[in-house]
């Protein structure tokens, strides 16, 4: 049997009818960037997650560098200033921070849950800490309440990287509205994925969204009226109208993905594999399965020998790569242990029983 990590063929085929409706719809309007469905979508989202205003953007990564951009430009930032983000995280969090001319502080993850490590955040705080961007990995939830006490003792903005999070809750509200302001992704791989790129911010900050709003329009909001050097970074309404459809089968691909995990938290038996270790079946939407393994590159030939595509998020942790030489020197253990023996299994609403009872007995057998 073969089996891909991902088919994002079988995940559209399932809502293809209303997927050639949403774009027809598009096509036929004759109206394709900042009308009708934009603003539906944003209403939508927010309401889904929870806070007062979406802006749509053109990706993840812009996302996430619109937000500090903005409160660079709301005076509340300044190059040069620190921002606490997670050693192991998609190297997307970390360019967002030094885009802007901002120090990233890479901060330790947790062993167990792969999250930024709330007891090694306050000896990262300098006097130019202005931030914390905390990265909800594989679709498991950082945010802790020590995190918020933090930001409220030391006056820091909370930002949320939900690309890998949507749909995910804690204690009954949703990631991406825990901090001050989100950056969400819906590259077609993601939860949420669209039909190519796409992203948006979110946030209850009237200011905050204006300004990412104008930054992502050429740093204008009124035409041809240039309030920032901005740039063309906006959602077009054929992905807009992709997303209205698959925002209203998020919670239950969300759940078909939960019953994926559970199949494989019960029946995969290997003493060689530790798998995710769940405290909170609701904080927890797994974009990825993510388990760990001494020697990965012999397993990953073993199964991929097999027909299995295993993934591995991410080979080389940020601080390793030759983009940040100037981080090349740290020696971060925990980091480094992940991302030497991480590989995630294959995991999503559309992946059939067949392959997820063929990849448990190819790993069983391991
Ligand atoms: C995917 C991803 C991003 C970037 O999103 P794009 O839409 O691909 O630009 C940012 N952060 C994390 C953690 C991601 O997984």
């Amino acid at each position: 049997m073969q089996v891909p990590f991902l088919s994002l063929r079988d995940i559209t085929d399932k809502y293809s009818k209303e997927i050639h409706d949403a774009v027809s719809r598009v096509i036929d309007s004759g109206w394709y960037l900042q009308g009708n469905e934009n603003a539906t979508f944003e209403a939508n989202y927010s309401q889904y997650i929870g806070t007062k205003y979406t802006v749509g953007v053109a990706n993840g990564l812009d996302a996430l560098v619109w937000i500090l951009r903005a409160y660079i430009e709301l005076g509340l930032m300044a190059p040069g200033d620190e921002v606490i983000v997670p050693a192991n995280t998609y190297i997307a969090s970390i360019l967002a921070i030094t885009e802007n001319k901002l120090t990233p502080v890479l901060v330790e993850p947790d062993i167990y849950t792969y999250q930024i490590d709330d007891t090694k955040i306050e000896t990262a705080i300098t006097p130019k800490t202005k931030a914390i961007m905390i990265v909800h990995l594989y679709g498991r939830c950082a945010y802790t309440e020590k995190i918020k006490e933090i930001c409220k003792k030391y006056n820091l903005r909370l930002i949320e990287d939900n690309a890998q999070a949507h749909g995910c809750l804690y204690r009954g509200k949703k990631t991406g509205s825990l901090g001050d302001a989100a950056g969400h992704s819906f590259y077609p791989g993601k939860n949420l994925g669209a039909l190519g790129d796409g992203g948006a911010v979110t946030t209850d900050n009237e200011e905050l969204a204006l300004a990412v709003r104008s930054l992502a329009n050429y740093g204008s909001s009124k035409k041809y009226v240039f309030q920032y050097q901005g740039r063309n970074s906006r959602l077009d309404e054929i992905q807009a109208a992709v997303l209205n459809v698959k925002l209203k089968h998020l919670d239950e691909d969300n759940n078909l993905r939960r019953e994926v995990a559970q199949k494989y938290i019960e029946c995969i038996d290997n003493s060689k594999i530790i798998l995710p270790d769940i405290d909170d079946w609701s904080a927890n939407v797994f974009h990825v399965f993510p388990i760990r393994i001494k020697h990965r590159d012999y397993f990953q030939k073993y199964i991929f020998d097999n027909g299995i595509q295993a993934s591995i998020h991410y080979p080389i942790p940020p601080h390793k790569q030759e983009c940040y030489r100037e981080l090349n020197y740290l020696s971060l253990p925990v980091t480094e242990q992940i991302h030497d023996e991480e590989i995630s299994l294959p995991i999503s609403p559309a992946l059939k029983k067949v392959e997820m009872e063929y990849i448990i007995d190819i790993i069983n057998n391991y």
